[in-house]
């Protein structure tokens, strides 16, 4: 792989390839944009077949987060971490404690969190080493309900501009995935009266909880979530999930959830989406709750500020679709340019000489 290349490519800042002999820490930080301010994006721990894969990796994931948080209306700029090697193996307080070490030696531009197989404790042994961590627990604590409350305002804009009405219980929602995320908004969903809801899960004690709880809602086998006849398409388990495969079976006329990554090719099955008249919710800008969450612990955490900027989330959608219908575009690409517009208007706007 030609890392330069590479970066020039994508306009990638910064890569730092981090080694540390006592703990055995193996792993790279990517700073991919901070016209905003500081990169910001988690830490991730993925047993890589090779230096590239790790090296590709991360630098598609900062880029994705640039992205993510301008579109959340942040100042942040976009950076991720990978640490290689197997996370039931490799963990300890010494291998935390190095990366937090490393994380302290870019002064402030790049911040981290928890990300896949790290958890809020790994953080908190970060954290000793580092003033740049964020999503620790006693702060800003689980993200997973503020990202549901995000996606629930999501849906309320995704339906008001498809169907111009966003009452909740006028519609049907079919859900994939009722995990962490997926069963805060279906509480959200149901508290405003949703009028059917469909779900499905491959975890039988998930299920079994969802039906506990809500009795009416109809459990469906993972591979019929797609053709149920309803408004809203709500994914909440894996990314990847819209495809050639799949897209041709909804029978949904908007897709609105928390997932990442949720169409295996983003232009391509946006496209797709696009010419059936379904109403696609990008996903990096419906699921930012979290990114949100974290962010206000750098400016002294306070809820009600958080809960106020997770509104924002409606609107913000709202106008990446006004984007995607004036350019004649599918969402993810108007979602795109919202973000990119952004970050070059304030870059624009910081151009002119003031004294701080
Ligand atoms: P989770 O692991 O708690 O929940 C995912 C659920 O999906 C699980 O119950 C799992 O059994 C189920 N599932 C997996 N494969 C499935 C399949 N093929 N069919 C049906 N169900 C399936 O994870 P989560 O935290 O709820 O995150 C869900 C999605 O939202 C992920 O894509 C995640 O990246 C994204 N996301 C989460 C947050 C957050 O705050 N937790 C923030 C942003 C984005």
């Amino acid at each position: 792989m030609d890392k330069f290349k590479e970066m020039k490519k994508f306009g990638h800042e910064q890569l730092v390839f981090i080694h540390d002999k006592t703990s055995g820490l193996k792993g790279v930080i990517c700073i991919h944009d901070t016209t905003l301010g500081p990169a910001l994006g988690g830490t991730r721990i993925w047993d890589y077949k090779n230096e590239d894969e790790a090296v590709y990796d991360v630098m598609r994931l900062a880029r994705g987060m640039t992205y993510k948080n301008s579109a959340a209306g942040l100042n942040l700029g976009g950076g991720k971490a990978v640490i290689i090697g197997d996370a039931s193996k490799i963990k300890s307080e010494t291998l935390f404690r190095a990366f937090g070490r490393y994380v302290q030696s870019l002064n402030g531009r790049y911040i981290t969190a928890e990300d896949v197989n790290t958890t809020t404790k790994d953080m908190d042994f970060v954290k000793m080493e580092t003033d740049f961590v964020v999503g620790l627990e006693g702060k800003s604590g689980d993200p997973s309900p503020i990202t549901a409350l995000g996606a629930f305002h999501g849906i309320r804009a995704t339906l008001q501009y498809k169907f111009k009405n966003e009452e909740i219980g006028k519609y049907s929602y079919a859900i994939q995935g009722v995990g962490k995320t997926g069963f805060y908004l279906m509480d959200y969903l149901i508290e405003a009266g949703a009028k059917k809801i469909y779900f499905t899960d491959i975890n039988k004690t998930k299920v079994a909880a969802v039906k506990t709880k809500y009795p009416d809602a109809i459990y469906v086998e993972p591979d019929a979530i797609y053709s149920q006849d309803v408004d809203v398409f709500v994914p909440c388990a894996l990314g990847g999930i819209l495809n050639d495969k799949t897209i041709p079976l909804l029978k949904a006329k908007a897709v609105a959830g928390v997932a990442n990554n949720v169409l295996e090719d983003e232009i391509a099955h946006s496209k797709l989406l696009k010419e059936r008249k379904i109403l696609y919710a990008p996903d990096f800008v419906i699921n930012a709750g979290g990114v949100i969450n974290v962010y206000h612990e750098l400016h002294g955490y306070n809820k009600e500020n958080v809960l106020n900027d997770i509104k924002k989330i409606y609107d913000r959608l709202l106008e990446i679709f006004k984007i995607s219908d004036l350019e004649n575009t599918d969402t993810q690409s108007a979602a795109n340019i919202f973000a990119e517009q952004r970050i070059k208007q304030i870059h624009n706007v910081r151009g002119n000489y003031i004294i701080k």
